[in-house]
């Protein structure tokens, strides 16, 4: 087996069948080995340098309701909040003076005109701020062609937006039927975004019961097939009031288990599209204190450190045991530092970082 596993990884190009044998290793020797090659790609393609995109989470009202998701609308328990422009920017301004270059927006989905112009504002005013010098990342789910354009117009220039499993019935199975969460929807907005100009990212959701390898890989295969050109994926982790939460209560993959799919999930998508952007999640560290670093490890070379106001932090809980959420931003800085150094890769401050897989296509 060993030996296989060795020709496949010497392979230029990969089938299939190939990478489904990857994605099954469960020995340990093997997965050192796959870990080992992603990392080489990674140096080769990327470099062993990491970026940081500062993380506020704006918001947890949302019309959604994902059946894996905490802050889903029909779940009566969260306390909803909505940061306002001036505390967005408070964040904003505290990633600027640390030099990260980049920030992530994130929030529950909205699609009223007033959100739309919301955002559309507040993105013209954090270029203002940092005279043009932060790099804006949006993550708000759905939208039409034109608000995607709109806030492109504005100045962000990044988007992701997770498919959450190209299986069919397996994304049936994690949403609603009500006509509200479709796969085509999502992905034609996949395509809206690419259009627009945006640099794309996408991901999925990682260890849920039902889920197999050969899905997993597809799901690689589907971020090759849309030239996608960042990645942000990491292992379900259960929401106790959220209807999948209590359907699998008991059924959950283990822990370990989920931890080393998505780990080989980062490992063989770095090998299969080299040049793009992977993050390491903070689901990832939810379930393993080591998982951002085994990330950074097995080829992801993306950190997305928390900069929500600390009162809110506790109140964005997509699923259970959220790592960090006590944490203020300076001491959820210093960490990171420290995982990335431990790793020995190299942070890169006060630089973009766009993906070299986005670059390459405009050549
Ligand atoms: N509303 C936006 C952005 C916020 S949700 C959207 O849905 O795109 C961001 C991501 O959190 C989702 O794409 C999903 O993959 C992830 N997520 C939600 N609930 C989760 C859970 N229980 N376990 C792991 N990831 C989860
Ligand atoms: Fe809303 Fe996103 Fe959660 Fe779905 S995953 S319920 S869209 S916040």
């Amino acid at each position: 087996m060993k030996e296989n596993i060795k020709k496949i990884l010497n392979k230029k190009d990969f089938t299939r069948d190939d990478l489904i044998a990857l994605m099954k290793i469960e020995n340990k020797d093997e997965m050192d080995l796959l870990f080992k090659k992603a990392y080489e790609v990674k140096s080769q393609y990327v470099g062993r340098k990491v970026y940081y995109r500062g993380l506020i989470e704006i918001s947890n009202v949302c019309i959604k309701n994902c059946k894996y998701c905490g802050i889903r609308k029909e779940n009566k328990k969260v306390q909803r909040f909505s940061m306002n422009k001036d505390e967005i920017l408070e964040a904003v301004k505290w990633i600027y003076d640390h030099n990260y270059a980049s920030i992530a927006l994130q929030s529950g989905e909205r699609q009223d005109k007033e959100f739309v112009s919301f955002i559309e504002e507040l993105v013209k005013e954090i270029k203002l701020l940092s005279k043009g010098e932060i790099g804006i990342t949006l993550s708000l789910g759905e939208q039409s062609f034109e608000t995607y354009k709109r806030w492109f117009d504005a100045g962000a220039h990044r988007y992701l937006l997770r498919i959450e499993s190209t299986n069919q019935s397996l994304f049936k199975k994690l949403h609603p039927q009500d006509g509200y969460h479709k796969y085509e929807v999502r992905k034609r907005c996949l395509e809206y975004l690419r259009d627009t100009g945006y640099q794309v990212g996408t991901g999925v959701m990682i260890g849920f019961p039902g889920q197999t390898e050969e899905d997993l890989v597809d799901d690689i295969i589907f971020y090759k097939d849309m030239s996608i050109d960042m990645i942000g994926m990491g292992p379900y982790i259960l929401h106790n009031d959220t209807p999948l939460g209590k359907e699998w209560k008991n059924l959950v993959v283990s822990e370990k288990k989920r931890v080393e799919l998505g780990l080989k999930m980062i490992a063989i998508t770095r090998i299969y599209l080299k040049d793009v952007n992977i993050a390491a999640t903070t689901a990832l560290q939810g379930l393993d204190p080591l998982g951002r670093e085994k990330g950074l490890l097995a080829g992801a070379n993306i950190l997305m450190p928390t900069a929500t106001l600390a009162e809110y932090k506790d109140k964005y809980l997509l699923y259970d045991n959220k790592p960090g959420i006590k944490d203020s931003v300076e001491k959820c800085q210093e960490e990171m530092d420290k995982k990335v150094l431990s790793v020995g890769d190299t942070i890169v401050y006060g630089a973009w970082g766009d993906s070299i897989h986005f670059k390459n296509k405009q050549n």
